[in-house]
C-alpha cells in the first residue's frame, strides 16, 4: 500500500471488512464495544491495539478507517479525528503546551484559530508572539528559549498569504519547537506538508474533505509517539471525538478528494484569467498566478493553486455588495472547498471581529470578496462573476 499513489490510497487505503464482506465502509454507530471475558478487558485496557476498542470516545472502527486512510494519505505515522476542525487545532495546542511556555503564530489566521491563540492560551499563562507569517526573519527574532510550538496556516484565509514551511520548520527545530500547520487551503491533494517539514498537520475534514457541505469533522496527524502519547490523553479526557457518522462521510469524500480538488482549482485558474486585468477588480489573488508576491513559492509547495480566488472590487463595500447580489449561481455563504462555488465577504463576516487597524494591515479591504470555486462548468461561472462585475 505504501507504494501506491495518492488517488489509488484515497479510494482503498485502511479500509477493512467485516465478516459480512461489505463493500462500501460499514459505519458502527456504537458507544461501545463487548469483551468476551473479563481477561479480554482486563487486558485490552492493559494494552489497547489500534485494532480493538473499548469506548467511542477513545476510538471508533470508521474512525479509525477514516484516520488510517487520512495517514496513507499524508504519509503520517499516527493521526486522531476530531469532533471539528477546531477541536483538532484547540486540542492540538491545548495537548503541547502549559503555562510558561511560548507560541509563535503567523497572525494571519481563521478567526477561530486567532481566538484560541491570541485569548484563551494567554489566559492560561502562554506567552504568545504573532508575526508576520511570510516574514522567515520575522519568526527567527520571535523564538525564546521556552518556545514548544510555532503554527501557520499553509495559504492563509482571506488573503491567500502562503508561509514558507521548510523554513519555519527549520527556525522551529532549531530552537527545539514543533511545526503545526494547518493545511485546509492547501488542501493534502496539492501540498506534502509533513515532507515539507512541519512535525503535525491539523485539517477541518468540514471543507474539501466533505467537501459537500454536510459534516462537521477534523483530523491532527503527526508521529506516532506525539499522537499517542500527547494528543489522545489530552482529545480522549475532554471529548471531542468524531462521530462514526461523520467518519463515514468523510471517508465517501475521500474517494473523490482528488478529483474534485484537481477540478476545483483548474476551473479556478480559469476565472482567475478571465478576472485578470477587469476594469473593475483593483486586486486578484490567487496563489500560484503570476501576479501573486508569492508565486514562486507557492509553486515549488503546492502541485496546484487551490481552490480559492479573494479579489478586491474597486468602490469598496458597496461596489462588493451590488456584485454579491447579482450573482445567479455562486451562492453567498461563508464554508469553503465545497461543490456548490461559494462567495463571501469577509469585512462584514468572516472577518468582522478583527480590528479595523489588523484588518488593514492584512489587506481584508472593504471591496475583498472571497470565492471558493465549485464543481460547476467554468463558463458558466465566468460569465456569473463578468455579469455581476458589470453591477458594481
Ligand atoms: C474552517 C476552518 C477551520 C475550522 O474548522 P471547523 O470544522 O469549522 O471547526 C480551521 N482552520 C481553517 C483554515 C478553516 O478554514
Amino acid at each position: 500500500m505504501e507504494n501506491w499513489k495518492p488517488k489509488t490510497k484515497l479510494v482503498h487505503a485502511g479500509a477493512k471488512r467485516s465478516q459480512f464482506g461489505e463493500l462500501s465502509e460499514a459505519m458502527f454507530l456504537t458507544q461501545g464495544f463487548v469483551y468476551d471475558s473479563p481477561e479480554q478487558a482486563e487486558a485490552r485496557f492493559i494494552e489497547n491495539t489500534p485494532d480493538e476498542f473499548i469506548y467511542g470516545r477513545y476510538g471508533n472502527p470508521t474512525v479509525r478507517m477514516f484516520e488510517e486512510r487520512m495517514m496513507a494519505l499524508e504519509g503520517a505515522g499516527d493521526a486522531f479525528g476530531t469532533a471539528t476542525g477546531m477541536a483538532a487545532v484547540s486540542g492540538t495546542l491545548f495537548s503541547i503546551l502549559r503555562a510558561g511556555d511560548h507560541i509563535v503564530s503567523s497572525k494571519a489566521l481563521f478567526g477561530s484559530c486567532l481566538f484560541v491563540i491570541d485569548d484563551i492560551l494567554r489566559r492560561w499563562g502562554i506567552e504568545v508572539t504573532l508575526v508576520d507569517g511570510t516574514d522567515l526573519d520575522q519568526w527567527r527574532d520571535a523564538m525564546q528559549p521556552n518556545t514548544k510550538v510555532c503554527f501557520l496556516e499553509a495559504i492563509s484565509n482571506p488573503t491567500l498569504e502562503v508561509s514558507d514551511i521548510s523554513g519555519v520548520a527549520g527556525i522551529a527545530h532549531a530552537g527545539g519547537a514543533l511545526l503545526v500547520v494547518d493545511n485546509v487551503f492547501a488542501t493534502p491533494v496539492f501540498q506534502r506538508t509533513l515532507e515539507l517539514g512541519a512535525d503535525i498537520v491539523v485539517y477541518s475534514a468540514t471543507k474539501h474533505i466533505d467537501g459537500q457541505g454536510r459534516c462537521l469533522g477534523g483530523i491532527v496527524l503527526g508521529t506516532k509517539e506525539f499522537i499517542q502519547d500527547t494528543f489522545i490523553p489530552f482529545n480522549k479526557h475532554t471529548g471531542p471525538s468524531m462521530s462514526p457518522f461523520n467518519a463515514w462521510v468523510m471517508l465517501k469524500g475521500l474517494e473523490t478528494l482528488a478529483l474534485r480538488c484537481e477540478a476545483q482549482a483548474d476551473t479556478a485558474q480559469k476565472v482567475v484569467d478571465a478576472l485578470r486585468g477587469h476594469e473593475k477588480v483593483a486586486r486578484l489573488l490567487f496563489p500560484t498566478d503570476d501576479a501573486h508576491p508569492q508565486c514562486e513559492l507557492a509553486r515549488r509547495q503546492m502541485t496546484k493553486g487551490g481552490t480559492v480566488i479573494s479579489f478586491e472590487v474597486k468602490g469598496g463595500k458597496e461596489a462588493a455588495f451590488r456584485v454579491l447580489n447579482a450573482l445567479n449561481i455562486v451562492i453567498l455563504s461563508n464554508n469553503l472547498g465545497d461543490a456548490k462555488s461559494l462567495a463571501t465577504h469577509p469585512v462584514t463576516t468572516t472577518h468582522k471581529n478583527l480590528a479595523p487597524e489588523a484588518r488593514a494591515a492584512a489587506g481584508i479591504t472593504d471591496g475583498l470578496i472571497r470565492f471558493s470555486v465549485g464543481l460547476e462548468d467554468a463558463d458558466d461561472l465566468i460569465e456569473d462573476w463578468l455579469g455581476a462585475l458589470s453591477q458594481a
